[in-house]
């Protein structure tokens, strides 16, 4: 049996975010508020979803030994996330700078940090966790080669879920580990490396398909989803919600959505579960501060 519902092999930032009247321009400076510190990266934020959902769940990232790493291991742990595969040192850890003017747009610089330092060795080490893990969920703000050895290091029978952000050409061996290739929009088109793929989200799953993943995802905000696989493609509606902030959302439905495919949902069931996550994730502000638990999930407003 497994000990694992979910294992995430991924990243964890601390996210620093100022509100500033006007971002400012080269060589300028501009007063903002006062600094807000919240744990992100789509790695920590995948595990604390799948945990808040009641998912048996475990974490391999890197932090660095300083305060933003005990900040990162403090939120997963409360979250009940299982943080044994949580390596510290070799790199301070990952941090966004984020500020953001009065409209809601944003600029962000990223220092990957201890994230760029999580090696294959460092998945080969943590073979124990492979074995014990029935799915295991992965993007890409962690080293390509990281998420290679993830592939290679998968226990039999168990199944791989791949969120490629931020999005970069993948080779077919990744993407035929698959099972869904879970993209946005913008993800699509940056993997199908083409601008003439045109506006319908069905036309890019088939052409995602084609590459090689056995089942594609592909996320449209306040539209839902459409799952495509062998079977064919459906639309998964989203839950009408009045959003709040789509921050993490989709971190959100890619934990819920990985999750229940290891409790034997089929695709499009799985979907609409995590559609409901998502739904419940908009309504509140934040990234992790955001996330339901299973009970607000069947019960969404409450
Ligand atoms: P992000 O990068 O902001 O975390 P994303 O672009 O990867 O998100 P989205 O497609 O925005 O992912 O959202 C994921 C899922 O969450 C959607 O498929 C949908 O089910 C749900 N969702 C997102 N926004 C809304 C909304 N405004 N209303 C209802 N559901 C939503």
């Amino acid at each position: 049996m497994y000990d694992y519902d979910l294992l995430v092999v991924g990243s964890a930032n601390a996210d620093l975010v100022i509100g500033v009247e006007r971002r400012p321009a080269a060589g300028e400076t501009v007063l903002g508020s006062d600094l807000a510190v919240h744990p992100g990266g789509k790695g920590a934020n995948q595990a604390v979803a799948a945990a808040r959902l009641g998912a048996r769940t475990a974490l391999l990232a890197r932090v660095g030994d300083d305060a933003y790493g005990r900040l990162l291991l403090d939120s997963q742990r409360a979250a009940g996330v299982d943080t044994v595969g949580v390596l510290v040192g070799g790199a301070p850890t990952g941090v966004a700078l984020i500020t953001v003017d009065p409209s809601g747009d944003n600029s962000i610089v990223v220092s990957p940090g201890a994230n760029g330092r999580l090696t294959p060795q460092d998945v080969r080490t943590a073979a124990s966790l492979f074995q014990a893990s029935r799915v295991v969920s992965a993007q890409l703000e962690i080293p390509l080669e990281t998420v290679e050895e993830t592939v290679r290091s998968l226990a039999p029978g168990s199944r791989f879920v791949l969120n490629p952000s931020p999005p970069r050409p993948l080779p077919t061996s990744l993407l035929a580990a698959c099972d869904p290739l879970i993209v946005n929009e913008h993800e699509a088109k940056v993997l199908l490396g083409d601008t003439t793929v045109g506006d319908d989200p069905a036309h890019w799953a088939r052409l995602l398909l084609a590459r090689g993943p056995r089942s594609v995802v592909v996320t449209l905000g306040a539209e839902g989803a459409l799952v495509a696989s062998a079977q064919g493609v459906t639309h998964v509606p989203a839950v009408p919600v009045d959003a709040v902030d789509t921050t993490g959302a989709g971190d959100a439905f890619t934990a819920a959505l990985a999750w229940r495919l290891g409790q034997g949902d089929e695709l499009a069931d799985a979907a609409a579960f995590a559609a409901r996550v998502g739904a419940v994730a908009v309504t509140r502000a934040g990234a992790q501060d955001s996330y339901p638990t299973a009970a607000e999930v069947a019960a969404p407003g409450s």
